[in-house]
C-alpha cells in the first residue's frame, strides 16, 4: 500500500483536518500521480456537509486534480513518468454499458465510481480525493494537460470546465447563439470564457453588478443584475440557452421567461430543494428544461485541448491547505474570485 497525507472530515459537522491514509498499490493499468494542485468545487462542500445525503466518512474531498505521473503499471500505454495529468470527478465505471461504450461514463448504468465519497467497485474500499499528496488511477480515467496551461489555474477545468463545456457543445453553442450564464462563480466564470471562445454572445446574470468588470474581462458581452426587476423585462424571450450554475433557491418560472422559442434552460447547479416549474413556463414558446452532469473522459480531453488552443484557464486564488476551512466559508458566501485551488505542496 502507498502512504498518503491529506485533509479529511471525520463527519458532516467536522472541519477538515490532517489525515493519513493509504492508496492501493499501482496495478498493471494504473498510474501513480504526485498531486500538485486541487481545486475546491462547491460540490466538495455539499458532500462534506452531507447536503445531498449518504455521505461517506472519513472523506478526503477533491476532484479537480492536477499532478505529474511518478510511476506506471506494466500495461500502461497512454502515459509515462513525468507527464502532466489530471483527474476529474470519477475514476472508474462499468466499461460495459452503452453509456460507457459511447464515452459518457458519467451516465454509466452501473454508476460511475466517484473520485471520493464512493467505494472502489472491486474492493468496496472507500475512495479518497485530491486534497492529498498522491493518487492511483486507472490510465483510462486520466487526462492529459496541455503543455501551455499553468497547472494551478488548469485544475478547475477538471470539473468546472467540463461541466460547462459539455452542455455548450451538446446544445450547439457557437456564432449567432445567445447564451446566458446564471451565477458567476467557479462554474459560471468557466462558462463565460468557454462560450465566448466558441463564438457565442454571452450574458452574465449575477446577483448584483459587483462582478461586472471581471465578467466583461472574461468575455461577457452583457452583464445584468438579477436583483433588478427590470432585467427580467429587458431580457424577456432573449436567450437560446441559459446554463444555471446557482445552487440556491431561485424563482425558476421567472428565469424560464428569459428563453426564446425553443430555448433551453440547463440545470447544472444542485440546490437541495426540487425545482418547481409552472407548465405555462414551458409550453409557451416550446421551452425546455434540461440537466447536464460533468462530461465523459473523451469529452473532457477534448475540452482540455480546446482550452490549450484558446489559452483558457480558471481565475484562481491559490491557498495552502491550512486555509481550506476558511475558503469553504468564503465559497458559501459567494466570496470567491473565482476558484480556490489548494497548493498541495503545503501538505508535505
Ligand atoms: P460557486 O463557485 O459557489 O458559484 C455559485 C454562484 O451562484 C455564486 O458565485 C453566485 O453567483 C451564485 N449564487 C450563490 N448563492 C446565490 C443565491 N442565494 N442566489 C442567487 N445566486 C446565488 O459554486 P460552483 O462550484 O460554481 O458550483 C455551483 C453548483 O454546481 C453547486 O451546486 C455544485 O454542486 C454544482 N455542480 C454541478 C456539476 C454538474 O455536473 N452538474 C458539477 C460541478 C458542480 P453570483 O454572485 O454571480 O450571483
Ligand atoms: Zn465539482
Ligand atoms: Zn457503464
Amino acid at each position: 500500500m502507498i502512504p498518503v497525507k491529506g485533509y479529511a472530515a471525520q463527519n458532516a459537522k467536522a472541519p477538515l483536518t490532517p489525515y493519513s491514509f493509504e492508496r492501493r498499490e499501482v496495478g498493471k493499468n494504473d498510474v501513480l500521480i504526485d498531486i500538485h494542485y486541487c481545486g475546491i468545487c462547491h460540490s466538495d462542500i455539499h458532500q462534506i456537509k452531507d447536503e445531498w445525503g449518504g455521505s461517506l466518512f472519513p472523506m478526503v474531498p477533491g476532484h479537480e486534480i492536477i499532478g505529474v505521473v511518478s510511476q506506471t503499471g506494466s500495461s500502461v500505454s497512454k502515459f509515462k513518468v513525468g507527464d502532466r495529468v489530471g483527474v476529474g470527478c470519477f475514476v472508474d465505471s462499468c466499461r460495459q454499458c452503452d453509456n460507457c461504450h459511447e464515452g459518457m461514463e458519467q451516465f454509466c448504468d452501473g454508476g460511475m465510481t466517484l473520485t471520493y465519497n464512493n467505494r472502489d467497485r472491486k474492493t468496496g474500499d472507500l475512495v479518497q480525493g485530491g486534497y492529498s499528496t498522491k493518487i492511483v488511477v486507472d490510465e483510462n480515467y486520466v487526462l492529459r494537460i496541455p503543455e501551455n496551461l499553468p497547472m494551478d489555474a488548469a485544475a478547475p477545468l477538471l470539473c468546472a470546465g467540463i461541466t460547462l463545456y459539455s452542455p455548450l457543445r451538446h446544445w450547439n453553442i457557437g456564432p449567432g447563439k445567445k447564451v446566458g450564464i446564471l451565477g458567476l462563480g467557479g462554474l459560471g466564470h468557466m462558462g463565460v470564457k468557454l462560450a465566448h471562445a466558441m463564438g457565442a454572445e454571452v450574458t452574465v446574470l449575477s446577483h448584483s453588478l459587483n462582478k461586472e468588470a471581471d465578467g466583461r474581462r472574461m468575455g461577457a458581452d452583457h452583464f445584468y443584475a438579477t436583483s433588478d426587476p427590470q432585467t427580467f423585462q429587458k431580457l424577456n424571450s432573449y436567450f437560446d440557452l441559459i446554463v444555471c450554475t446557482v445552487s440556491a433557491k431561485i424563482d425558476w418560472n421567472e428565469y424560464m421567461q428569459l428563453l426564446k422559442r425553443d430555448g433551453t434552460m440547463v440545470v447544472v447547479g444542485i440546490p437541495e430543494e426540487s425545482i418547481p416549474i409552472n407548465a405555462f413556463s414551458m409550453i409557451a414558446r416550446r421551452r425546455s428544461l434540461a440537466g447536464s452532469l460533468i462530461g465523459g473522459i473523451k469529452e473532457t480531453q477534448e475540452m482540455l485541448d480546446f482550452c490549450g488552443k484558446h489559452n483558457i484557464v480558471s481565475d484562481i486564488e491559490l491557498i495552502p491547505i491550512e486555509q481550506v476551512n476558511e475558503a469553504y466559508e468564503r465559497v458559501v458566501r459567494s466570496d470567491v474570485r473565482y476558484r480556490f485551488v489548494i497548493d498541495i505542496g503545503s501538505l508535505s
